[in-house]
């Protein structure tokens, strides 16, 4: 057996490492508050930058405030590595942390070994994956997918803009604009991640690997009736909005069987009735759909699928209806040799592994506009995530961690 074969992580140093920063940010309710350019998220900067600056990485921080570790000759491109340490509100210690601690202890050990890379491997952390500011604001600054207008405009719920909230924390926001990486210095990307579903666990198996990140359009849709009397309004003449939000919600599982695939997925998550009286008749709905599917021409299918569906409800029902697309995400396919070399790193630690999609949007797939790119999930339990019920067993962290660290060896060609 090979050096870079018999070599591991160092579980009980990541172990702590996990430990140490779940503790940065943690509240009474137990949930982690770490959003992006808070004063908890700058402890955890501070937190990691000493860590990685222990493991001997050579530290630099872009203009979007992501915290790069360099190691080996930076002549060549580099193989990146990360996730993200910011948190949602109330989140569990795992999410992308996982992801850049357990890439800190590839990097530390690869360090300690003296191992030979053919190319350089880099650390990275990403700003503001989660969203306090619009979300993969470090990963999207990276690819160079950022302007002035974003940069200006971006406020959290709170309408602190993101120009204060990145001066509070000693950065400058329109520096973000020159965080742009030129992609020939950018070999390829590997992002580890906790699942945040349900599959692996149910499947019992310790390492997914990810074939495709899910793209999405989220819309914000209008049905408006009349605002009536409760009790004088007989039944056949109310133009009722919700009940045309009811027949559409019973109507998605039937859009989605006939124009899209199993994996396509639709939600409404968040509704508001007006005038929100009890003894009105709902004048007006306004709802969120949120759909993906891994496939852009399924995605388009399914806009139009679910526009017929829409007005022939609000045909039907006597309602005008109206939409705004809030968001639209093409999906990503990840690197084929990548996944192959994931897979052979399992079969080396040995272990199974399972090929799935990620329903969740990740920093890999923003930097997959400027290389191949690679992600392995580890189970979540009971698929729970942006929670504090959120865990992943320590066995399958040490799995997952050995898996990262043989797959970055094969990726940075290492000489053995
Ligand atoms: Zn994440």
């Amino acid at each position: 057996m090979s050096v870079a074969n018999r070599l591991s992580i160092n579980f009980d140093r990541l172990k702590s490492n996990i430990n140490a920063i779940s503790q940065i940010g943690r509240s009474q309710d137990h949930g982690i508050y770490r959003q992006a350019f808070t004063e908890n998220d700058l402890q955890a900067r501070g937190w990691l930058s000493q860590k990685m600056e222990e493991a001997g990485l050579h530290i630099e921080v872009d203009g979007a405030a992501n915290i790069h570790g360099y190691l080996g000759d930076r002549s060549k491109p580099s193989v990146v590595v990360g996730s993200h340490i910011d948190s949602v509100p109330a989140a569990g210690p795992l999410d992308g942390t996982l992801g850049v601690l357990t890439g800190l202890e590839c990097l530390q050990r690869i360090k300690e070994e003296g191992l030979e890379l053919g190319y350089p491997l880099e650390l990275v952390s990403f700003s503001d994956e989660e969203g306090r500011f619009g979300g993969l604001l470090g990963s999207q600054s990276f690819v160079g997918d950022i302007n002035p207008q974003r940069i200006y405009n971006s406020r959290d719920l709170n309408g602190v803009s993101l120009v204060d909230a990145m001066k509070a924390c000693g950065y400058d926001a329109i520096q973000a604009l020159d965080a742009r990486r030129n992609p020939r210095s950018v070999k390829s990307y590997l992002e580890l991640h906790i699942e945040q579903g349900p599959v692996l666990d149910s499947l019992d198996v310790p390492i997914g690997v990810v074939s495709h990140i899910t793209g999405l359009f989220k819309w914000s849709i209008r049905l408006i009736g009349r605002p009536d009397h409760a009790g004088t309004t007989p039944m056949p003449m109310r133009a009722d909005a919700l009940a045309g939000l009811a027949e559409f919600s019973m109507e998605i599982p039937r859009v989605l069987e006939e124009n899209g695939t199993e994996r396509s997925v639709a939600t409404i998550g968040k509704v508001d009735l007006f005038p929100g009286t009890a003894n009105t008749v709902p004048g007006k709905v306004e709802f969120s759909l949120d759909c993906r599917d891994t496939d852009s021409k399924i995605l388009q299918d399914l806009m139009d699928a679910f526009r017929k569906a829409l007005s022939a409800i609000a045909r039907r029902r006597d309602l005008m209806f109206e939409f705004d697309v809030l968001s639209e995400v093409d999906p990503v396919a990840c690197d084929d040799s990548i996944q192959a070399i994931i897979r052979k790193a399992s079969e080396s630690v040995g272990c199974n592994h399972h090929s799935m999609p990620s329903g969740a949007a990740h920093d890999a797939q923003i930097v997959a506009r400027i290389a191949p790119v690679g992600m392995i999930f580890v189970p979540s339990k009971a698929g729970r995530s942006h929670s504090s019920a959120e865990w992943t067993d320590w066995e399958d962290i040490e799995t997952g961690a050995n898996v990262a660290l043989q797959s970055l060896l094969q990726m940075a060609e290492a000489r053995i």
